[in-house]
């Protein structure tokens, strides 16, 4: 399995990462330390997470080279606008310690503001301050509303994807559009690691549920971004290119689809 994807504008994103939602600034300098030195390239960060800062030292901390890692960070509700945006994209690079990110994200659709929001990001983009620029959390109908006033279409969609919530209708528009399709909540926030049929699947393979799930997104063409501030579970996440899920388990996990939201509903949210 190739360990990147190439999005719609040539940059290779890898498709394996390190989520830090959630993730104190004391632990998050050596998590994402340990998670570079256990070979992740590509770490997910955004402003409202409070821990950019964290998160480049542990960058810096790594003794990986800048060019080898693919950070992403995101645009915050409140700061969605044109001139807030440009405003708050300074205020992340200064935060990270970084000349410039990977990926920048818008990072949810907030009503009346996105297109206003996304022509910033344009011009991010186009000073090179971020290699790729896209959106998170944005169903069909948001991405055909940002579309009426874009020039540059995002290149990466980043939604809620897990077994109980698959999303396979937006991942074959996503997929139409060429817009590369990234799991928030890969593993359902740690909740469906003890599903029998993740476990009986896990099982077969000797390997865990984590594992499996990962596997899944990876062999479904989702990049993916599982969470964890605990060495040996970073390492953990990181060891699944060594096996491969058969078509019967991926039908049997696609199976598993309830349309089970953990997070916000993109089109009803309030924050
Ligand atoms: P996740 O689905 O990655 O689950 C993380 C939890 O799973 C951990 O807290 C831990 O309890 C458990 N876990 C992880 N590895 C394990 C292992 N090997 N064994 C057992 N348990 C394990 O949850 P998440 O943090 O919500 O999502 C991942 C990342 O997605 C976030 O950190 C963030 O970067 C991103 N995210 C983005 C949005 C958005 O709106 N764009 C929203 C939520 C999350």
């Amino acid at each position: 399995m190739e360990k990147t994807k190439k999005l719609a504008n040539g940059l290779e994103m890898p498709r394996f990462g390190l989520g830090v939602w959630r993730v104190d600034p004391e632990d998050a300098i050596n998590s994402v330390k340990w998670a570079i030195q256990a070979g992740y390239r590509l770490i997910d960060t955004a402003a409202i997470y409070k821990n950019e800062a964290e998160v480049g030292e542990g960058i810096r901390q790594s003794g990986v080279s800048r060019e080898e890692l693919f950070i992403t960070t995101k645009l915050w509700n409140a700061d969605q606008g044109y001139e807030t945006a440009h405003q708050a994209f300074d205020e992340s690079l200064k935060k990270l310690g970084l000349d410039y990110v990977d990926l920048y994200l818008i990072h949810w659709p907030v009503p009346g503001k996105f297109n206003d929001s996304w022509k910033a990001m344009e011009e991010v983009y186009e000073s090179g301050r971020a290699k790729a620029i896209g959106v998170s959390n944005f169903h069909q109908h948001h991405i055909e509303e940002l579309m009426t006033t874009a020039k540059i279409k995002p290149m990466v969609d980043q939604v809620e994807i897990h077994p109980t919530l698959t999303q396979e209708p937006l991942r074959k528009y996503l997929a139409s559009e060429n817009i590369a399709v990234e799991a928030w909540s890969p593993l359902g926030q740690g909740k469906i690691l003890s599903n029998p049929t993740l476990m009986k699947i896990a099982e077969t393979h000797q390997k865990s549920v984590a594992q499996v799930i990962i596997r899944w997104h990876l062999q479904s063409d989702i990049i993916v971004i599982p969470k964890s501030v605990h060495e040996n579970r970073i390492k953990e996440n990181f060891d699944v290119f060594d096996f491969e899920l058969s078509p019967d388990d991926m039908k049997e996990i696609d199976s598993l689809n309830i349309n089970e939201r953990l997070g916000g509903d993109p089109d009803n949210f309030n924050f």
